[in-house]
C-alpha cells in the first residue's frame, strides 16, 4: 500500500514541492525516513508515532517507510509531522484520497494536535504557484498564509480534523474576512519634526533615488525622528512587494494573527551589539536578519561608529547586491535585502564637536578615531551625508508649519514616476542603482556642468567613486525639480551633501 501526500520546503524564502511518499511493508515494525531528511524529521518518528496513537487511530504494526521525493534538495522544519503522519493513515486505511491538489503543513504534538509553524506564508505560496490551491495547515497559521492569493486554506487543531478533510469532509475554506485585524499604531509624520527643513529635504532625496545617507548631530537633534519617518514618504507597497516581505517575516516568526501580512515598508533599527548573524541572518535552520527583515524599506542604525568593524565590513556586499548570501553545510540560500540605509552619528564621542553652543571635549586624535571607523569604502557607499544642527528656539516655539510627509511624498512620487519611465525595460528603477551605458545616457552633462564637477573633483580631491554618485544625485535633484537635464544648481547641491569626504579627509 502506498500513498503521496504533498507538502513543501523552503531554500531561503522560495521554496519547491516534496512529495511524501509512504509505504507500509510487512517485516518487522519499524519507521525509515529517506530522501535528505534533517535533523528535526528523523526527531519527528516519536512525535507522529504518539500523535496517531494519542488520536484514537491505529498504528500500522508494519515496516513504515516514508521517502521525500526530490531526494536532492534539502528539508528542513517541523512542518513535515503533518503530512507524514497523514501520509502514514492514509497508507494504512488504504483510501486513495484524492489529494493532488491538496497540500499538507503542520507540527505535531504528542496528544495529536496541529501547532504554529514557523514560515507557513511562503510554504504556501509555493504549494499554490505549483496549483496545490488547497492547504491544510495549523490554525494559527491561517490568517497569513491566506494572504496568498488564490489559496485556499483549511486550518486544523488536530490530526484527526486533518484526516477528515483528507478523507472528502472538506469544509469551507477560512476566509480572512471574518474578522479585521488590528492595525498599528497611526503612522508618524516629518509635520512632528519642527525646522530641519534642510534635513527633510535630504530625506526626499533619499527616498526618491533611493539613495543612502548618513546624518550627523548632536544628541537630541532629530536624527531618530527624521529616519523613523522616512517610510512615510516612500510609495505604498504594491501587493508582490507585500508577500515578498511577510515571507521573510514569516520565516523568522514575526507574524501573527493580529499580524498575518506587512503591509507597511518595514523600518528596522538594529542595535549597534548587533551580531553578524542577527544583522545578516544564519544559524543552524538559517534565520533572515535585520538586513532582510528591512526589505523594501529602511534599515537605520543609529550611531553607526559603534557598530563592529565586522559588521560594517561586511554591508559592503549586501548593500551593492540587493540581497544576503548565507553559507551553511550542504550549500548556500540567499535571502533578499533591498534596503534603504539611513545612518546616524554623532560629530564625535562627546556629541558637540562643530556645535556653535557647546563646548566639545575631544582631542583632536579622539574626534578622528571617532569617524575614522566609516572610512572610505562604506562613506562611498552612502551618497548623501547631512549635517543635522540642534533645533532653533524659534523652529520649536515658532509659528511655521514645516512640510507634511504627504506633502514631502507628493516630490518622492514625481522623481520617482519620472525614474520608472526613463529606465522601462531594463532592471533599473532608482537612479543610485545606475551603472555603465545607461548612467553615461542618464546622467548627461552640458559645457557647463562639466567645467562645474572639472572644478568639485581638482579641488575637493573627490574619489571617482564619490564623484559618480554626486552625478547620480544630482540627476535625482533634477528630477524631483522635474528638469530634464542637470543643470550646476543640482550638481552644487548635490556636492553640499558630500561634506564628510573632507571632513573625513582633513582629519587623516
Ligand atoms: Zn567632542
Amino acid at each position: 500500500m502506498l500513498s503521496e501526500i504533498r507538502t513543501a520546503s523552503l531554500s531561503g524564502i522560495d521554496g519547491d514541492v516534496v512529495r511524501v511518499e509512504t509505504d507500509l511493508k510487512r517485516g518487522i515494525p519499524g519507521f525509515n525516513v529517506v530522501g535528505l531528511a534533517d535533523a528535526t524529521i528523523k526527531e519527528a518518528k516519536e512525535r507522529i508515532h504518539s500523535a496517531i496513537i494519542n488520536s484514537g487511530y491505529e498504528y500500522p504494526q508494519k515496516k513504515v517507510i516514508v521517502n521525500l521525493s526530490p531526494a536532492g534538495t534539502r528539508k528542513e522544519g517541523s512542518h513535515f509531522d503533518l503530512p507524514i503522519a497523514a501520509g502514514i493513515l492514509s497508507a494504512a486505511s488504504g483510501t486513495d484520497p484524492k489529494t493532488e491538489d491538496l497540500g499538507f503543513l503542520g507540527e505535531l504534538s504528542l496528544d495529536g494536535r496541529v501547532n504554529h509553524i514557523k514560515g507557513a506564508l511562503p510554504l504556501a505560496a509555493c504549494l499554490c504557484e505549483n496549483g496545490i490551491r488547497k492547504i491544510i495547515l495549523p490554525a494559527a497559521n491561517a490568517r497569513e498564509a491566506s494572504m496568498v492569493q488564490g489559496a485556499k486554506v483549511y486550518p486544523v487543531g488536530t490530526l484527526s480534523e486533518a484526516v477528515k478533510i483528507m478523507k472528502g469532509n472538506v469544509p469551507l475554506p477560512y476566509s480572512s474576512r471574518e474578522t479585521a485585524y488590528e492595525r498599528g499604531a497611526p503612522p508618524v509624520d516629518y509635520a512632528d519634526v519642527a525646522g530641519q527643513e534642510n534635513a527633510k529635504r535630504a530625506m526626499m532625496l533619499c527616498a526618491a533615488g533611493a539613495h543612502g545617507i548618513l546624518m550627523t548631530g548632536p544628541p537630541g537633534s532629530g536624527k531618530t525622528m527624521l529616519a523613523r519617518r522616512l517610510p512615510t514618504i516612500l510609495p505604498p507597497m504594491t501587493y508582490e512587494e507585500k508577500l515578498q516581505v511577510s515571507k521573510i517575516y514569516s520565516i523568522a516568526g514575526l507574524l501573527d494573527e493580529k499580524r498575518p501580512l506587512i503591509e507597511e515598508r518595514p523600518f528596522r533599527s538594529p542595535h549597534h551589539n548587533v551580531t553578524v548573524s542577527a544583522m545578516f541572518g544564519g544559524g543552524f535552520r538559517p534565520k533572515p536578519g535585520e538586513f532582510s527583515l528591512a526589505h523594501y524599506g529602511v534599515l537605520f542604525m543609529d550611531e553607526i561608529p559603534q557598530f563592529s568593524i565586522k559588521i560594517l565590513d561586511a554591508m559592503r556586499q549586501p548593500l551593492e547586491e540587493e540581497k544576503i548570501c548565507v553559507t551553511r553545510r550542504g550549500g548556500t540560500l540567499f535571502f533578499p535585502g533591498k534596503v534603504i540605509l539611513v545612518a546616524a552619528s554623532n560629530p564625535c564621542k562627546c556629541g558637540y564637536a562643530g556645535d556653535p553652543d557647546h563646548v566639545c571635549t575631544c582631542t583632536g586624535s579622539e574626534i578622528a578615531s571617532y569617524m575614522s571607523k566609516l572610512s572610505g569604502p562604506i562613506l562611498d557607499r552612502i551618497d548623501i551625508h547631512v549635517t543635522v544642527g540642534r533645533m532653533k528656539y524659534k523652529d520649536i516655539e515658532g509659528e511655521q508649519k514645516g512640510m507634511t510627509s504627504w506633502e514631502m511624498r507628493e516630490k518622492v512620487m514625481i522623481a520617482r514616476k519620472r525614474q520608472l519611465y526613463r529606465y522601462r525595460g531594463t532592471k533599473i528603477f532608482f537612479n543610485s542603482q545606475l551603472s555603465g551605458k545607461l548612467e553615461k545616457k542618464s546622467c548627461f552633462l552640458g559645457e557647463k556642468e562639466k567645467t562645474f564637477m572639472q572644478k568639485a573633483y581638482e579641488s575637493f580631491a573627490l574619489s571617482m567613486r564619490t564623484y559618480k554618485r554626486m552625478i547620480k544625485l544630482a540627476r535625482t535633484i533634477a528630477d524631483m525639480e522635474e528638469s530634464a537635464d542637470i543643470t550646476v544648481d543640482h550638481l552644487a547641491e548635490a556636492l553640499q551633501y558630500r561634506g564628510m569626504d573632507q571632513l573625513y579627509r582633513r582629519e587623516k
